[in-house]
């Protein structure tokens, strides 16, 4: 197909129509900066990643989310509960024990294809030009510096658009650090996950309906119960590959089957369901890039980084660093400044929350860690271990992870996250041009 030789431009491009991109784009088009969208999947369209937690609050009502997602049908969602392999129940968490119960306290359990609708309908209603089933194939370069993107619609016809910055927000394709060798993997995190969903399966009552269930399997593995609208419930397993491929299994609905007959909690939740018979499968989720910017491009959501879901951090962290993205674009906008540098204090926000995260993360899956043992000695680090897991993950935790660290080590911070400079980086930048021209 033909490339359209006259290009658009826009004050910023924007690639993936998820929740960081929309929540960058909502902000920029408010301020009336130019915004383009290009989003490959015609929505509403399937997405995991259902559980919101508590501080998804802010950047939600920083967007004008609030009032709609109060009018939505998704199920409000006001705690967390732990399960053993046997059965045995902790007291629900409840939020509003810590938050206050009017704003923080009550999140969601969304559908995706509808919330991820909603948001991007949001970013229109700002201003924000979008353009859906249609894949960017490459950034266009001029030198070191990404000038724009081309693109190519449902009808295969290609075109070229130009920005003075381009957002990479592509989920887990990761375009951008993907093409350029800036994918790094966590190498302990590399869990394997599978899931389905089920109608009419048993749920909470009142303000429990909307409970987020781990049940642990053995093994440090858990399973993800998370109650939606219209009766359906998401049900997910997430352990070691190795664990859940043992006896050769690899078919992911004997896998997720075999592991409900060893959960009691999972199996009588599930006895009154009704499986949809659709089975997904995961592996080798988690990674970060190693940068967050390059000229003329920075990169947002799991675009930068990816953890491990067990504590439901993803959006968080997207609408997180979308909000941030789209503040420090519009200054750079103003400032006629959209040096990498610019986003030096995006990079380092973001990576300090996942570093926090990501170290509850590798205690959890620590077989000799317990929260309650922690909290037994240390009665006061249950409010700081309420609040990272909750989302509130730039607070100083220097006390919390030494305490932690009395039980299990915890993982040094990963050295990502920098923005690259094309002259302070050797022939690095040089490394971005070429694979965006070929990419
Ligand atoms: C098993 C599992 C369970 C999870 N559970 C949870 C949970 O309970 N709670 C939670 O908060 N998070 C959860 N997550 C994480 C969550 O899914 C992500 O963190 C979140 O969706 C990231 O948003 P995003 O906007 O960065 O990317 P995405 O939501 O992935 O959006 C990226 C968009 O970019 C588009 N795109 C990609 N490439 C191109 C291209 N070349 N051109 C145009 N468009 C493109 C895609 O179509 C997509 O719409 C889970 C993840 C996994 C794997």
């Amino acid at each position: 197909m033909p490339t359209q030789n006259k290009s658009q431009s826009y004050d910023a491009i924007i690639i993936g129509g998820g929740p960081s991109g929309t929540c960058s784009a909502a902000i920029l088009a408010e301020y009336g900066h130019r915004v383009l969208i290009l989003e490959r999947e015609k929505f509403p369209r399937y997405h995991i990643g259902e559980s919101l937690i508590p501080f998804t609050f802010q950047p939600l009502q920083r967007i004008g989310m609030i009032p709609k997602m109060k009018g939505s049908a998704f199920v409000k969602k006001y705690s967390v509960t732990f399960v053993q392999p046997d059965g045995r129940r902790s007291q629900p968490f409840y939020f509003f024990n810590r938050y206050d119960r009017e704003t923080v306290a009550q999140t969601w359990q969304v559908l995706r294809s509808e919330f991820d609708q909603i948001m991007l309908d949001n970013a229109r209603e700002k201003g924000a030009e979008v353009r859906e089933e249609t894949t960017v194939t490459r950034t266009l370069m001029e030198g070191d510096r990404v000038v724009g993107v081309e693109a190519k619609d449902k009808s295969g016809q290609t075109f070229e658009v130009r920005a003075p910055i381009t957002l990479d927000c592509t989920g887990k394709e990761a375009f951008t650090s993907n093409r350029n060798g800036w994918r790094m993997s966590d190498p302990y995190l590399n869990k394997v996950a599978v899931w389905t969903y089920y109608k009419d399966s048993k749920r909470g009552v009142g303000i429990d309906e909307g409970d987020t269930t781990v049940a642990y399997v053995p093994d440090k593995g858990w399973f993800w119960h998370i109650p939606q609208h219209n009766r359906m419930t998401s049900v997910g397993i997430v352990a070691e590959g190795k664990y859940l491929s043992r006896g050769g299994v690899k078919d992911p609905k004997t896998i997720f089957h075999r592991e409900v007959e060893e959960n009691q909690w999972i199996k009588d939740r599930l006895s009154t369901g009704e499986s949809t018979g659709e089975y997904f499968i995961t592996s080798e989720y988690s990674r970060h890039s190693k940068y967050c910017a390059a000229p003329g491009l920075v990169l947002v959501g799991d675009a930068l980084a990816f953890l491990d879901p067990v504590f439901s951090s993803g959006v968080m962290l997207a609408l997180k660093s979308g909000q941030l993205v789209g503040e420090a674009v519009h200054e750079g906008l103003v400032a006629g400044d959209l040096s990498p540098a610019r986003f030096a204090n995006y990079g380092a926000t973001i990576r300090a929350g996942v570093e926090n995260m990501r170290k509850l993360v590798y205690a959890f899956y620590d077989p000799k860690f317990s929260f309650r043992e922690v909290i037994a000695r240390y009665p006061d680090a249950g409010g700081e271990i309420t609040d990272c897991l909750s989302g509130d993950v730039n607070k100083d935790f220097t006390q919390l992870w030494n305490r932690i660290r009395e039980f299990v080590p915890l993982p040094d911070d990963l050295p990502y996250g920098a923005p690259l400079e094309s002259s302070a980086d050797g022939g690095k930048a040089s490394a971005i041009s070429a694979a965006g021209k070929s990419g």
